[in-house]
């Protein structure tokens, strides 16, 4: 427990290294881990197999794991944080076994959950997130199938149907919640980042050129498994999400199934140490408060990037950057004055591009309809296998909190810690028991991470575990 950091960053994608890189460049001894092989998060994910098919980040991504390897940082990789105490006692596990750290400082920079909104069938072999998605195209250039289905909502519908095709496949459809007046109405916000407007653009000339049928203001009603394949059902929807029971369905045959509603906020580390969160439907979800410089209401506890609100890769790379001039500052290593000449111009540029980021949150947001089409028998709570209509039970018993319907029907307790419907189960309570704040969060828990009880303890022989003796009668 020597030689411990002045500052540990948790989260090695982009708000996690611009932290890194800001401590480092102020002179604090630093270190930094993630549980990927490498630095980048979900959107500079780097590649096991080169070239990534068509995905242009993948140099913003080279780029900044080089910054990274040339600054003073100590990088631990395929290290999982399965707890942080509020001592700022942390745990990980990596392939050399047990790491603790007992740093001064935290910068919690873990990113975000992906939401799906449970239907019929989404947990037949073959319906990806699409997270997993783009794990599969950008880190291993392999297709989720030959003829796939893309839906939900928000910008990542383009960047996984581009994805696929780029990658060599055919994507049978894209169906998509918004209407093209929603998209239209975005493009004023996009223009604060001109990069990523003229990517989204590309992205969608070559989803045209493929001839590729969009349903616009349609959701997943059900996925079939088929012999060879999946069915999937599409519905209309208004502009609620909510089925319009006279629209005529479509049925799509593919062989995969990539679907996402939105992105929510990975808050586990920072609500494990006690800081205080709220709630912001248009960030996502529950987040740490913080101040203009990204400190949380712990003392030496900082968060930056997706896991603070969603805002977008660009945003999470120079939050992640004011975290580290800020400890710095706490910690006395530069003066206010340097701390204020250093961030001006990162909060001039968070203003710009967050403006984009937020726009793009508020269209994978759910819409109450998508909430409350969900089918009574559909499961909602997949580790558990609790459906919709045992929450709803739970809540005409009296189940008002999302810690109350936990204890009643174990929903949420499975090796996902919740992390997977936590989201939706909370949608489903607030919608009956006055809103998302009323009705709280789970409770953390640690293990943050499945990890196996012999990663725990060690390789230990039965024999030599001391048995004590029985006490005389
Ligand atoms: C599928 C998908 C595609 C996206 N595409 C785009 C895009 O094209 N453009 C864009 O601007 N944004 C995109 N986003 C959003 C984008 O990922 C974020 O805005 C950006 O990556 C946020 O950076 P971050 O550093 O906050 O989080 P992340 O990039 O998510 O990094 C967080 C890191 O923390 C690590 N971590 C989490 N928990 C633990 C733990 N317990 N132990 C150890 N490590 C842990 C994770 O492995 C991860 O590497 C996408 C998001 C998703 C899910």
């Amino acid at each position: 427990m020597n030689d411990q950091p002045d500052v540990l960053v948790l989260g090695a994608g982009p708000a996690g290294i611009g932290a890194a890189l800001a401590a480092t460049e102020l002179g604090l001894r630093t270190a930094i881990l993630d549980r990927a092989p490498d630095g980048g998060g979900q959107v500079y994910r780097s590649s096991l197999t080169l070239p990534q098919p068509g995905y242009k980040s993948a140099e913003k991504g080279i780029r900044l794991r080089q910054a990274l390897a040339a600054s003073s940082a100590k990088v631990f990789f395929d290290c999982r944080v399965w707890s942080v105490r509020r001592d700022f006692r942390v745990d990980g596990i990596d392939p050399e076994g047990k790491k603790t750290w007992k740093p001064k400082s935290i910068i919690a920079a873990i990113g975000t959950t992906e939401r799906v909104i449970p239907f019929s069938g989404w947990t037949t072999p073959g319906v990806y997130g699409h997270a997993a998605t783009t794990i599969l195209l950008k880190s291993q250039s392999i297709l989720p199938g030959n003829n796939s289905v893309v839906a939900g909502s928000g910008p990542l519908l383009a960047a996984v149907a581009y994805g696929i095709i780029a990658g060599g496949g055919n994507v049978a459809a894209i169906i998509d919640i918004a209407g093209r007046g929603e998209w239209l109405a975005s493009i004023p916000a996009l223009l604060s980042r001109s990069e990523d407007l003229r990517r989204g653009l590309k992205w969608i000339r070559e989803i045209r050129r493929a001839k590729i049928p969009i349903l616009y203001r349609h959701s997943v009603l059900a996925v079939n498994p088929r012999e060879d394949g999946l069915e999937v059902i599409a519905q209309p929807v208004d502009s609620n999400g909510q089925c319009i029971v006279s629209g005529q369905t479509q049925t799509i045959t593919a062989d995969s199934l990539s679907i996402g509603n939105g992105l929510t906020p990975s808050t586990e580390l920072t609500r494990l140490l006690g800081a205080e969160h709220v709630f912001v439907a248009e960030a996502g979800g529950w987040i740490p408060s913080l101040d203009s410089r990204q400190r949380t209401t712990i003392s030496g506890l900082y968060a930056a990037g997706d896991g603070a609100g969603i805002t977008g890769a660009d945003a999470a790379l120079t939050e992640g950057k004011i975290a580290g001039y800020t400890v710095a500052l706490d910690m006395n290593r530069i003066d206010a004055s340097e701390h204020e000449r250093l961030i001006s111009p990162l909060i001039a540029r968070l203003m710009k591009v967050s403006r984009a980021g937020r726009r793009m949150a508020q269209m994978m947001a759910p819409r109450p309809g998508q909430i409350s089409d969900i089918k009574p028998e559909t499961v909602v709570c997949r580790c558990e296998d609790i459906t919709r209509q045992e929450i709803d039970a739970a809540i005409d018993n009296g189940a008002s909190d999302i810690n109350q319907l936990k204890s009643w029907t174990r929903c949420g307790m499975g090796p996902c810690q919740g992390r997977t419907c936590g989201d939706v189960v909370a949608s489903i309570v607030a919608a009956r028991c006055g809103g998302r704040e009323k009705v709280g969060c789970w409770s953390p828990r640690i293990p943050l991470t499945a990890l196996s009880m012999d990663e725990l303890t060690g390789d230990f022989d039965y024999d030599d575990i001391p048995i004590p003796r029985a006490a005389p009668l």
